[in-house]
């Protein structure tokens, strides 16, 4: 245990108190991510093999949403599999063989490991590369763990994205370069990322993934990746691996963090002052305008992030410069210093960042703190908003469209609901 660790300044330049907390821990695994990720891949179907528990939770998470017919379900691991009485593989096969025969438009199968599947060992890998060769060149089937052990929620999406960088073709050496950006996007938002680059005369941009399983970018040593969320470590490193080179750039959330991203690309890519104004100028002065309202509800209040969806960093860096927002700790599960670092040189100096979880002790500095509006995971909220605190679930800020200049203003707006709820209940 190394509960409360203080490792002082980070970094000299930004100034913020970086602290590592290693106890309880109080998130969501990563089957959660499935819910938004199954919507992106068109063609894709996520097979659970877990319990009974993990099939209710990825229901549940999905159930904010209707489907006429879903694109995941969970294998079930039951008793007589962990008595050894059946043999797995064999099982796996039939679920699968089943599947394929009832939903012929599956091109991708995602076998996603849970903790049953973990503990008892079972080799998906090696399932997914027996099915893949059976089921080829229809469908391909993939594998990554989703399990609650050791991971966060959105740990899902990057375990996700890593399994297909090895299935991306590889481009030829002497390609042009190409823009590559990385993580799971609304289509709304690719779309209108994908105008304001051509705008910016960027016309080479791919996304990752794609919206068919059949059309994963190409990648190699043309290509510049540039991460749209701030969780993607093991992918962008598996990018690498392959020959990308990582553009250096915050995230978009916000106006200032929007423009600061695509400036980032636009400087890899030699574009013009004066183009990348013309691109950019008529989002800026929309996303500015949007958020106006929000920062005389905001400004001046004081918000607490548990760690949760590794998104809290951007986020702080938003309440606070944007919105006007105080911030009394900002907590992260895990905290990757080099994708992170020019968020962390925009946050206040002395702000208080917990990387991982003692939830006990967090627990205790919030209720000391009290502060005007907590960013928590859904099993924190509902107890802490019965003791009087004003919550917001980090998950939601996965399901919503919330990056690029169109959506700042939703994105504050997010915020400022659990207040206005308040007022209008005091009142
Ligand atoms: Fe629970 Fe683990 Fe299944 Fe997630 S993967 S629902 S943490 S049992």
């Amino acid at each position: 245990m190394n509960a409360h660790a203080p490792l002082g300044p980070f970094d000299a330049n930004c100034g913020v108190e970086i602290r590592q907390e290693r106890g309880q821990r109080a998130v969501f695994c990563g089957l959660t991510g499935i819910v938004w990720l199954h919507r992106k891949i068109q063609d894709a179907f996520f097979l659970v093999v877990g319990s009974r528990t993990c099939a209710h939770l990825i229901q549940s998470a999905a159930g904010v949403m209707i489907f006429a017919e879903p694109r995941f379900a969970t294998a079930i691991i039951d008793e007589r599999d962990l008595a050894g009485i059946a043999d797995m593989n064999d099982e796996l096969d039939r679920v699968v063989g089943r599947l394929i025969e009832r939903r012929p438009e599956i091109r991708l199968l995602f076998l996603v490991g849970s903790c049953p599947s973990e503990v008892i060992k079972l080799d998906l890998s090696r399932a997914a590369q027996r099915l893949s060769r059976e089921l080829s060149p229809d469908v391909r089937v993939l594998s990554y763990s989703g399990s609650g052990i050791e991971t966060t929620f959105t740990q899902g999406e990057d375990a996700c994205l890593a399994s297909l960088v090895p299935t991306m073709p590889k481009a030829a050496a002497d390609a042009e370069p190409e823009l590559l950006v990385v993580g799971a996007l609304a289509d709304v938002v690719e779309d209108q990322f994908a105008r304001i680059f051509a705008e910016m005369g960027i016309d080479r941009v791919r996304f990752l993934p794609a919206r068919k399983a059949g059309e994963m970018p190409s990648v190699g040593s043309n290509t510049r990746m540039l991460l749209a969320q701030p969780f993607l470590a093991d992918t962008a490193r598996a990018l690498e691996e392959r020959g990308a080179r990582r553009i250096a750039a915050p995230f978009p959330l916000g106006a200032e963090g929007t423009t600061a991203w695509l400036k980032a690309a636009a400087d890899a890519f030699g574009v013009e002052a004066p183009r990348f104004e013309a691109a950019t100028a008529p989002g800026l002065r929309r996303a500015e305008q949007a958020l106006s309202p929000y920062r005389a509800m905001l400004g001046g209040r004081r918000v607490f992030f548990f760690p949760d969806s590794q998104l809290e960093i951007p986020l702080a860096r938003f309440l606070s410069r944007e919105m006007g927002m105080d911030l009394v700790e900002v907590g992260t599960p895990y905290l990757h210093r080099s994708h992170l670092a020019d968020e962390l040189a925009w946050l206040p100096p002395g702000t208080r960042i917990v990387e991982g979880q003692s939830l006990d002790e967090q627990m205790d500095r919030c209720r000391a703190a009290s502060p005007d509006l907590t960013v928590c995971g859904l099993g924190l909220a509902n107890p802490l908003e019965a003791e009087g605190l004003a919550t917001k679930w980090s998950i939601e800020l996965l399901f919503t469209p919330i990056q690029g200049y169109d959506q700042a203003g939703d994105l504050a707006e997010l915020f400022a609901r659990p207040l206005v709820r308040r007022t209008r209940l005091e009142v």
